[in-house]
Order: structure tokens, then C-alpha cells, then sequence
């Protein structure tokens, strides 16, 4: 999508600190952290959110759950991390590009909202 922040970043037209990258999606580091290790992964093909996965292929999906795997080994989280997916006003989705956010790094709270 033209007017897509995460397309445009995805397609080299604004910078980012790519940490990886393969056929089916693209991961950098979060411009605001909110963690030690904060960094997004978002599928090359354009869907809004969750809501909207079914537009996805399904290797797509499991793809995007690899890669956060891989990405979570390949920067040490081995204490562990959370992976978040902002869906909607009320979670203050403020990207209408599907996005998972890998957080680490640190203890985090048992509250999660
Ligand atoms: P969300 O609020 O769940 O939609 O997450 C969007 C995330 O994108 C926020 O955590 C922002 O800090 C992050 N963000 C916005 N612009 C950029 C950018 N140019 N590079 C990296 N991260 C960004």
C-alpha cells in the first residue's frame, strides 16, 4: 500500500534497523523501545491486522511465528520475551500494517494490561 509506514519501510523507502528478513517478512527495531529489545516483525504483504490474517496465506501466518522464533534465539532472549499484536483503537494500534512486537530483555511485569 502507497500511503503504508511499514510498506514504505519494508520497500527500503524509509530506513530502519532491519535485524532480519526473508520471503515472507520483515523485522526491525522498534523506533520508540519500550524493552531492551524491542523489535517488530511484519509480514512483506500488506493486511491491517489480525482481524484481516485470512487475507494471508496460511504460510504465511506460520511463517511470521518462525520468524519471531528465530529473531527471539538470534538476539539471546533465551530468559524469554512477549510478543504483542496490537489489534484496534482500543489496544492503540497506531500502524494499519499487522505487526508483531518482540519484547525483552528484562523482567517484565506479570500484568499485561
Ligand atoms: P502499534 O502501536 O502496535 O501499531 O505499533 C507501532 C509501532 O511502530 C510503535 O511501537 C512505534 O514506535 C513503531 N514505529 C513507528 N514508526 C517507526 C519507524 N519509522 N521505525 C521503527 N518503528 C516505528
Amino acid at each position: 500500500m502507497s500511503d503504508c509506514l511499514f510498506c514504505k519501510i519494508i520497500a527500503g523507502e524509509i530506513p530502519s534497523a532491519k535485524v532480519y528478513e526473508d520471503d515472507i517478512c520483515f523485522a526491525f527495531r522498534d523506533i520508540n523501545p519500550q524493552a531492551p529489545t524491542h523489535i517488530l516483525v511484519v509480514p512483506k504483504a500488506h493486511t491491517a491486522n489480525i482481524l484481516d490474517a485470512s487475507d494471508l496465506p496460511d504460510a504465511t501466518l506460520a511463517g511470521l511465528l518462525r520468524a519471531i522464533g528465530k529473531i527471539a534465539k538470534a538476539e539471546g532472549l533465551d530468559k524469554g520475551f512477549r510478543v504483542i499484536s496490537n489489534c484496534g483503537p482500543d489496544a492503540c494500534q497506531s500502524v494499519n500494517h499487522l505487526h508483531f512486537h518482540i519484547l525483552g530483555g528484562t523482567q517484565m511485569s506479570e500484568k499485561m494490561a
